[in-house]
């Protein structure tokens, strides 16, 4: 999940037709929704701004598009399988958002590893946004294929997070996509603030110096793809190659887009 990008533009010179990098610390929204591939990525990426949000009151929900039944190389043993891989990891997720302060998680059972941008997808986050109604939603940047010389971005990541930004729009601010929505009672939802994280050119920085531990603890929560293996240091040195962009000690970093509706 490293983000190896060093391009964060040229210095002291703000890209053509955009705004200088913010400065000021976006507040707390009042409802958001975290939207992930799998069981795991969400601590990985935004677990310090979600657990500081819930703190500060924000109510939260995680989605979670597949139960993670893929497992990882490293860690899964070969005699498991995905019917018995599914609950641990479920339960694993339900645990890391227990830490972080998320009340809820909803599962999508599509399966890991598998992942398309299919129009059924779309529709099911679109019907849980009209249903959960949040004023942000946070995902991943379906535009990068890959993050420095070492990390393929995994495909299930880039699908997620393209359904992800299809569901918020057009479709849940839309009266007449997916019909089918109204006919169960989910009226259009417009979200105003799209949250993502592994962009390229993030101009959005969260301080976590307050979380970055609960973000830890969180983590570990997923122990059957932990193993061994002490996710500390690499999560405090990814947290602060993201500061330092923004003059903080440690941080998450985001594109962070203010959707001005039709
Ligand atoms: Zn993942």
């Amino acid at each position: 999940m490293t983000d190896g990008s060093t391009d964060s533009g040229t210095p002291g010179i703000p890209e053509h037709g955009e705004k200088k990098r913010r400065a000021v610390e976006p507040s707390p929204p009042a409802r958001v929704m975290s939207i992930h591939a799998h069981p795991d990525d969400q601590e990985f990426t935004v677990g310090g701004t979600l657990a500081k949000w819930a703190r500060a009151g924000s109510a939260i929900v995680t989605v979670c598009v597949t139960r993670g039944t893929g497992g990882s190389n490293r860690f899964t043993p070969p005699d498991m399988t995905r019917e018995t891989l599914g609950p641990i990891r479920e339960a694993e997720q339900r645990n890391a958002c227990r830490v972080l302060g998320i009340p809820d998680v909803w599962f999508l059972d599509y399966q890991d590893g598998m992942l398309e941008a299919t129009i059924a997808l779309r529709r099911d986050l679109t019907r849980l946004i009209r249903r959960f109604r949040p004023d942000a939603v946070l995902c991943g940047d379906p535009t990068v294929r890959y993050y420095g010389s070492t990390y393929l971005n995994h495909p299930d990541h880039r699908v997620a997070a393209d359904a992800a930004l299809d569901a918020v729009f057009p479709s849940a601010g839309t009266r007449l996509i997916f019909p089918e929505l109204l006919a169960e009672g989910l009226e259009p939802h417009e979200v105003r603030q799209v949250y993502i994280h592994g962009a390229e050119r993030p101009d959005t920085f969260v301080d976590i110096a307050g979380t970055l531990d609960v973000k830890l603890a969180a983590l570990r929560e997923h122990r059957s793809q932990m193993g061994e293996w002490d996710p500390k240091e690499f999560l405090v040195e990814w947290a602060r190659e993201q500061g330092v962009r923004a003059g903080l000690e440690v941080a998450e970093a985001y594109r962070h887009m203010t959707l001005e509706g039709p």
